[in-house]
């Protein structure tokens, strides 16, 4: 239960360990710092995977710079950290283990680079675009961040029993899974979508539900300990953001879901 806990994706970082910094990037698509290769027998993100990392942070930026552009709102460009092993954020060190997650305190997602591999190999989740659904996922974080949910979800956060705060995760983490899907219509309208591709995000969206993840690791599931979703409804709200592209379509906040 304590190593489902940061998964997937969260934004609070629980995992206590050492960190490392890093440089900036220079150049081509968003603004991402690689701090990976830092630990020892870790394995350096390569050109490729920095390359596709840029250039799915750039288009998120794109998108939502339009979107809050069109209800008269500046959109600020998030950075991205690539780690490997354990890294320091303003939320806390976090392991690799704890899966990607986003920092609201510094404004940064932060994604290890194991995660694509175990995504593809112990998730059963492949693809370019199951990929960047992971990375739209967080950026979805940041948007709650910039528009005050995060926060007040926090602040809320505070005076809740667990039972309560996981159920009120779960609708913070289906609206993310939501903008996701936002993000992939505007996407899609530019025409840079591949056959297949929203299905692999789909794909993701449901290897990653809760109820699937705890079948996998522990053989049985514990509803009331879910805090991301089912994958039903990861699916369902990743699918509704897609389709309509509309953020008022995104109300995870009240109602049922
Ligand atoms: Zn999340």
């Amino acid at each position: 239960m304590v190593v489902l806990a940061g998964w997937y994706f969260g934004f609070d970082p629980s995992t206590i360990l050492g960190g490392g910094d890093g440089g900036l990037l220079p150049g081509g698509g968003g603004q991402i710092t690689d701090n990976s290769g830092q630990d020892n027998g870790a394995t350096p993100a390569n050109d490729e995977m920095k390359q596709f990392v840029a250039t799915v942070l750039a288009e998120t930026e794109d998108t939502w710079t339009g979107i809050f552009k069109s209800q008269g709102l500046t959109y600020e460009d998030p950075k991205l950290v690539l780690f490997s092993g354990q890294v320091r954020s303003a939320c806390g060190f976090a392991s690799a283990a704890a899966g990607p997650f986003y920092c609201p305190g510094d404004h940064k997602v932060y994604l290890d680079m194991t995660f694509f591999q175990q995504l593809d190999q112990q998730f059963g989740a492949s693809g370019e675009f199951a990929r960047a659904y992971v990375i739209a996922h967080e950026i979805g974080h940041h948007v709650q961040n910039l528009t005050g949910i995060m926060s007040k979800f926090n602040q809320m956060r505070q005076s809740m029993g667990e039972v309560e705060a996981n159920q009120m995760s779960v609708r913070i983490e289906l609206q993310a899974d939501c903008f996701a899907g936002v993000w992939a219509h505007y996407t899609g309208q530019k025409g840079i979508l591949e056959q297949g591709d929203i299905e692999s995000a789909l794909n993701a969206a449901k290897q990653i539900g809760d109820d699937t993840l705890q079948k996998k690791m522990q053989g049985y599931v514990v509803p009331e300990s879910f805090n991301h979703g089912t994958s039903q409804q990861r699916q369902t709200w990743l699918a509704r953001g897609y389709k309509s592209g509309k953020l008022s379509d995104c109300n995870t906040l009240s109602g049922p879901i």
